[in-house]
């Protein structure tokens, strides 16, 4: 077993990596090797990076390790999507998710283990926050999904919407996003990035003034207070219209957008008025609105709106001047569609892993 009190060159940026490898002795180009070897080749196993020499291959197999997410369940769905369950060093588990979609395909990532947030229409939230990931883990989500499609080759999206609430784990998340735009490793520009938050006001405030700046996506899914404190608990500590006018004041570049996620309730949430004042609260800002008609599953309070319904809400947007998408969903049949992930513990076995996934708990 790795000694886990060796450096681990999964969680260190390549000018970190430099600085390791100099106090080992080894001069400090070969961090742009090893990120090559590690993130572009998928590659951890010292032995077998070849253009380092014997020594300096000896050195790294004695003297760091690169921790990596283990695949210990894939379901395909139907449509191609893809749900990984990955085992972390500590045993516990998390999942990731591949959607085919062309010609970007994408990878949605988590950033902990379950989440605080509470969101009443989400099996993650009810799982609780069991803790952070660290940037290594977080990064190496896309590492080994890469691998694992035989994507490290290709342009691929990633979608910070998986478990856990990103700005609630900030410095982990943002460090991740700068080892995975490193140009030696997989070179994900930012632009091809999108963090999804339910609205953690410093942390977004934080955010506004990062170099690296993924896309924002901001999940609202209510146009009152109430009914938002409702639907996502953290609303009472920062409200609706605070959290707008921060969108207002976003810094975005020309022609980016702000995504508003809004996942429509059969009841709660869908209403012509909901979608006026969705209409009214948006104005002046950025935006463009994805509608989220929702995946129900055993233990979530609330019903799918009928097409009829969601194609009416989406249309008062459009007849504003919104742009809108409703999005399709992906991966239903293996519950990995938005807010159905969550973590079967590792004493189930494949039987009843599939008797569950069956059962849609
Ligand atoms: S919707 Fe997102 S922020 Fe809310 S509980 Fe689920 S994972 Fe957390």
């Amino acid at each position: 077993m790795t000694d886990p009190a060796r450096p681990d060159v999964a969680e260190l940026e390549r000018v970190e990596l430099e600085q390791t490898l100099e106090a080992l002795g080894a001069r400090r180009f070969h961090a742009r090797q090893l990120f090559r070897w590690v993130y572009r080749k998928g590659v951890v196993e010292f032995d077998r990076m070849t253009d380092l020499g014997r020594t300096l291959r000896a050195t790294l197999a004695e003297q760091v390790r690169v921790s990596t997410p283990e695949v210990v369940a894939k379901d395909v769905s139907t449509d191609g999507t893809t749900k990984f369950a990955l085992a972390l060093g500590d045993g516990r588990r998390i999942e990731a998710v591949y959607i085919p979609d062309l010609p970007r395909q994408t990878f949605c990532i988590s950033t902990q283990v379950g989440c605080a947030m509470k969101c009443a229409f989400c099996l993650t939230g009810k799982m609780g926050l069991a803790r952070n990931l660290t940037a290594g883990e977080i990064a190496g989500q896309v590492r080994v999904l890469a691998r694992e499609l035989d994507l490290l080759e290709l342009p691929f999206n990633i979608v910070l919407m998986g478990m856990g609430e990103p700005l609630h784990n900030y410095d982990a998340t943002m460090k991740a996003l700068r080892i995975l735009a490193d140009e030696h490793g997989l070179a994900v520009s930012p632009r091809r990035v999108t963090l999804s938050t339910v609205g953690v006001l410093p942390a977004l405030e934080r955010l506004a003034t990062e170099p690296l700046m993924p896309n924002l996506a901001i999940s609202l899914h209510a146009t009152t207070e109430d009914m938002r404190e409702r639907l996502v608990p953290v609303n009472r500590k920062y409200g609706l219209k605070e959290l707008v006018d921060a969108c207002r004041k976003f810094p975005l570049k020309r022609r980016s957008r702000i995504t508003f996620e809004y996942v429509l309730l059969d009841g709660v949430n869908d209403t012509d008025d909901d979608a006026r004042r969705l209409v009214k609260l948006l104005a002046g800002v950025k935006a463009k609105v994805n509608l989220l008609p929702l995946n129900e599953a055993a233990g979530i309070p609330f019903g799918r709106p009928s097409d009829a319904r969601v194609d009416r809400f989406a249309q008062i947007l459009t007849d504003h001047h919104l742009t809108v998408m409703v999005r399709k969903s992906r991966g239903r049949d293996i519950r990995a569609a938005c807010g159905q992930l969550i973590v079967e513990g590792p004493e189930k076995s494949p039987a009843q892993r599939l008797a569950g996934l069956m059962n849609g708990n």
